[in-house]
C-alpha cells in the first residue's frame, strides 16, 4: 500500500493489504471504508454518502465529528495525554464525580472497553463475598445468549457456546439460565452464587428485552440470598433506551453496573460502578489499568455527558424512538417484511419473515443506510441518539427501497 497516514489509500488497496496483514477474525468485512462522518451522515472512501442507523455499535452516541467532543479532544490533546494512575488525573477525577451524581452515588473505575469492565465486575464480586466470609460463593449466574466480552472472564460469563469454541479450559463458576424464564433462575441461586449478571436488553443476540417481572425477581433473590445484581449497561446504556440506564424502566436497582460503548462518543473506555459498600473491596493494588481513565477518554466522556444532559438527548431518543418503532411497524404490516418490531427507545430489533438480513443489510447499504444483521432474520438499529424524525423518514424511505429489491 503506498498513501502514507494522511492520504486515502483506494478501496482496493485497503482490502488487498487487510487481507495479507491483518487477522482475519472479522471474516470478511463488509465491503465499505468510510473515511468522514459529521453527525448522522457518513461518507466512504468513494464519497458515496450514508445515513448511520448503527452508530459504530451503539458507540457514537452524538453522531460524528461533534463539535463538542472534538473541541474537547482537541484541547486535551494539546495538553496532556499519558500520566499513569499513580497520580491524579483531572478529567478521570471529574467523570467519576458526574458518574457518581448520575447513578446516585455509586463510586467508579474506569478501563478501554465493555469487556474489561465486566472483568473488572467479575474479580470485584469474588472479592466482595471473599472480604465478607463468603469465600464459597464463587458462581455467577448469566443469561443464554448472553454477550459480555471476549476476554476470559467475560467470554465464560457470555451464554454463547459458539464464542468458547476452541478456547478451553474456560475459568470455572459461571452458570447459564434461559432469559426470562424465572422458574430457571429460582432454580439457579444456591448458597454460592455470588452474582447475577444481566443485560437489561441482549444487544447482540438481536435486542431482546429482559422483562420487567424478570429484572424485579433478579433483584429479590440477590436481596435474599445475598448474592449482587451486576447490570452489563455497555450497549443499552448512557442514554440510548430513553433513560441513562435502561434498567430504570424497570425501577430496579443494580449493585453493580458497567458501561462502555457510548460513554466517550468513540474514544475507547469502560467504566465499573458500584456501591461504596462493594466498590471497597478493590483494595489499593487488588485491581489497575495502564490506560484506564486517561486524560483523552476522560475528557471526551465529560463532554458527552454534559451533550447528552445540555441538549435533552434522552428524550429525543425516547421520542424518536417510539416514532421509528411505529414506522417499523407499519412497515412489516404493509410489506410483510417483518413479524415483530421489538427494543426500547434508540435501540431496536426486527425479525424479519424470510431469512434475507444479510442481503437486505448490504442492498440497504447500496441505497445509503447503514444498519446491521444478527442471524439470519434479525436486523438491528442504533441509530445517534440525536437523530431527527427527518432523518428517521428517510432511513424508512431507503429501508424499504432495500427490501422492495431484495425481495423481487
Ligand atoms: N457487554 C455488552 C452488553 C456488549 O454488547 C459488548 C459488546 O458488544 C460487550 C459487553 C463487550 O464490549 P467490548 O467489545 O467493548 O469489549
Amino acid at each position: 500500500m503506498t498513501a502514507s497516514t494522511f492520504e486515502h489509500a483506494t478501496f482496493e488497496e485497503l482490502q488487498k493489504t487487510d487481507a495479507e496483514c491483518a487477522f482475519q477474525n472479522y471474516g470478511s468485512r463488509i465491503p465499505v471504508a468510510f473515511v468522514r462522518g459529521e453527525g448522522a451522515r457518513l461518507w466512504d472512501v468513494e464519497g458515496r454518502e450514508y445515513l448511520d442507523f448503527l452508530s459504530g455499535i451503539a458507540v457514537t452516541t452524538l453522531g460524528h465529528a461533534h463539535p463538542r467532543v472534538t473541541e474537547a479532544i482537541a484541547h486535551q490533546a494539546g495538553q496532556i495525554l499519558h500520566t499513569g494512575n499513580y497520580f491524579y488525573i483531572e478529567p478521570q477525577v471529574k467523570l467519576a464525580a458526574r458518574l457518581h451524581e448520575i447513578s446516585g452515588g455509586k463510586r467508579a473505575f474506569f478501563c478501554n472497553s465493555g469487556t474489561e469492565a465486566n472483568e473488572a465486575a467479575i474479580k470485584l464480586t469474588r472479592k466482595f463475598h471473599k472480604d465478607n466470609g463468603r469465600a464459597a460463593r464463587v458462581e455467577i449466574i448469566t443469561t443464554q445468549n448472553s454477550f459480555h466480552g471476549r476476554t476470559y472472564g467475560s467470554l465464560a460469563a457470555t451464554g454463547q457456546p459458539k464464542y468458547h469454541e476452541g478456547f478451553a479450559p474456560m475459568p470455572q463458576g459461571f452458570v447459564h439460565v434461559p432469559l426470562n424464564d424465572e422458574n430457571a433462575l429460582r432454580a439457579a441461586v444456591t448458597a454460592n452464587t455470588a452474582a447475577i449478571l444481566l443485560e437489561p436488553i441482549q444487544g447482540e443476540s438481536g435486542v431482546i428485552p429482559t422483562s420487567e417481572t424478570y429484572l424485579q425477581l433478579a433483584r429479590k433473590l440477590c436481596d435474599e440470598s445475598g448474592a449482587l445484581l451486576i447490570f452489563d449497561e455497555v450497549q443499552a446504556g448512557m442514554g440510548r433506551t430513553g433513560k441513562f440506564f435502561a434498567h430504570e424502566w424497570s425501577h430496579v436497582r443494580g449493585d453493580v453496573i458497567t458501561l462502555a460503548k457510548g460513554l466517550a462518543n468513540g474514544v475507547p473506555i469502560g467504566a465499573l460502578l458500584a456501591d461504596e459498600n462493594i466498590a471497597a473491596s478493590l483494595t489499593p493494588g487488588s485491581h489497575g489499568c495502564t490506560f484506564g481513565g486517561n486524560f483523552l477518554a476522560c475528557a471526551a466522556a465529560l463532554a458527552t455527558l454534559d451533550t447528552l444532559f445540555d441538549e435533552s438527548l434522552m428524550s429525543n431518543a425516547a421520542h424518536v424512538g417510539d416514532y421509528f418503532q411505529a414506522r417499523l411497524w407499519a412497515w412489516a404490516e404493509y410489506s410483510n417484511a417483518a413479524r415483530e418490531v421489538r427494543g426500547c427507545g434508540l435501540m431496536v430489533g426486527v425479525v424479519l419473515n424470510k431469512p434475507v438480513a444479510r442481503e437486505l443489510m448490504l442492498e440497504g447499504l447500496k441505497n445509503g443506510l447503514v444498519f446491521n444483521a444478527i442471524g439470519d432474520k434479525t436486523l438491528r438499529f442504533l441509530p445517534p441518539l440525536n437523530i431527527t424524525i427527518t432523518e428517521v423518514d428517510e432511513a424508512m424511505a431507503k429501508l424499504s427501497a432495500a427490501y422492495e429489491a431484495v425481495a423481487k
